[in-house]
């Protein structure tokens, strides 16, 4: 018989690629799908899943509803995939995302304890946890100082999990992932904002990017190799905790760099911080400016992991390097905004 997986989160980067991923092993996949006033299903429909992820109505913050989803899909793994995931939302919503991102995770496993003690689960924690880190690079031990409601609610999510795992016996793993990315990244993100703004630019649709910290630095994988560690965790006999993460770290300055070359551009920097921009030097326009609105409450400066446990434990390695994503990201928005003209 096939095994059954239910994904909250179905609709976002992550739930699309682990559908498909799953769907690739013979799963059967449910995914537990918020109600919204529009269509929100364009990610699995992007990689031609839409029919065959079986979609059960569920709120992250109605355990009635996930209680159902448990019982539908009879579960034997339960991906915990669902937030509210935007860091820079979380300050104008801290509420909401406390609501959503943190306490949602002890629902899940509520739901779990009720309906089907023995289903694995897997838990979408996140690198923010490391905030203003206390190691230049972090791994399982590195002490958290989270950064932004979004940073506090997931840590909550981590340490409920290992509780239920310590308290009840409970099949409970926790990714502890650093920011990967893929042409299906949400838009208000750094990396798609940029290759999405340069495509358009390109193409005449826009004039100008506007940024905040450029000089910010992150540890960015690809979500196709990230989905494959979240699988692996729980194929394990005993769960625990992972980072997910490539040991490189580069600026948000070294990305539009990047992605600017891939598309055509030959970006040259001037001016210093406010003022500073990004001119490409084949027409002399200005592509990048900042805008101070972008600069958060409080920064994550620089983030970057040891994934030497998920290696040697998991026998988990990453596809795709820096270049790869930033080429795919690249070229797949300069596709699409030429598709859509
Ligand atoms: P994403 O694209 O923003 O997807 C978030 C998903 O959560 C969407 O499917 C969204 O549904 C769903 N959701 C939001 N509120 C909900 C609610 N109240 N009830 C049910 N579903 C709800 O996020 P992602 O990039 O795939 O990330 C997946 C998970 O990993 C998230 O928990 C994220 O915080 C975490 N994470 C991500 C990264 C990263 O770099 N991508 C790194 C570390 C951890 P709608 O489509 O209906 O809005
Ligand atoms: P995060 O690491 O989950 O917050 O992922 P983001 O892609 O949202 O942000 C990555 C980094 O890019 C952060 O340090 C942001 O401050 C920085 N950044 C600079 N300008 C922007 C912008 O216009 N939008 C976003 N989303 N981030 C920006």
């Amino acid at each position: 018989m096939s095994k059954s997986a239910l994904i909250s989160g179905v609709t976002g980067q992550d739930g699309a690629y682990l559908s498909r991923l799953l769907l690739d092993k013979g799963y059967d996949v449910y995914g537990l799908i918020a109600r919204r006033g529009s269509d929100t299903l364009g990610r699995l429909r992007e990689l031609g899943i839409e029919k065959e992820v079986k979609l059960l109505d569920g709120d992250l913050i109605d355990l009635s509803s996930m209680i159902r989803a448990y019982e539908k899909s009879a579960c034997d793994e339960i991906y915990n995939l669902g937030a509210q995931s935007f860091v820079a939302t979380s300050w104008e919503q801290p509420i909401l995302t406390a609501e959503v991102t943190g306490v949602s995770v002890v629902r899940m496993l509520e739901a779990l304890r009720i309906v089907n003690p023995d289903a694995r689960f897997y838990q979408a924690s996140t690198s923010e946890m490391f905030g203003q880190i206390r190691e230049p690079i972090q791994s399982e031990d590195t002490p958290f100082h989270p950064r932004s409601p979004y940073g506090v609610a997931k840590l909550y999510g981590h340490w409920i999990t290992i509780n239920y795992r310590e308290s009840f016996n409970t099949h409970a793993s926790s990714g502890i992932l650093f920011n990967h990315e893929s042409p299906l990244r949400g838009i208000e993100f750094v990396t798609r904002k940029i290759t999405l703004g340069l495509a358009n630019i390109k193409l005449g649709n826009q004039d100008v990017i506007e940024l905040g910290n450029i000089d910010s630095k992150r540890d960015w994988g690809f979500a196709g190799d990230y989905v494959q560690a979240m699988w692996l965790m729980l194929q394990q006999e005993t769960p625990d905790d992972y980072v997910i993460a490539t040991g490189e770290t580069w600026t948000v300055r070294q990305f539009i760099e990047k992605a600017s070359a891939v598309a055509g551009f030959n970006i040259e920097w001037q001016g210093k911080a406010e003022n500073t921009k990004g001119i490409d030097k084949n027409t002399g326009r200005t592509v990048i400016q900042i805008n101070p609105a972008f600069y958060r409450p409080a920064e994550v400066d620089t983030l970057t992991g040891n994934a030497e446990k998920a290696v040697n434990v998991l026998g988990w390695k990453r596809e795709v390097n820096f270049d790869g994503l930033v080429e795919m990201m690249m070229e797949s928005d300069l596709k699409l905004v030429q598709n859509t003209k």
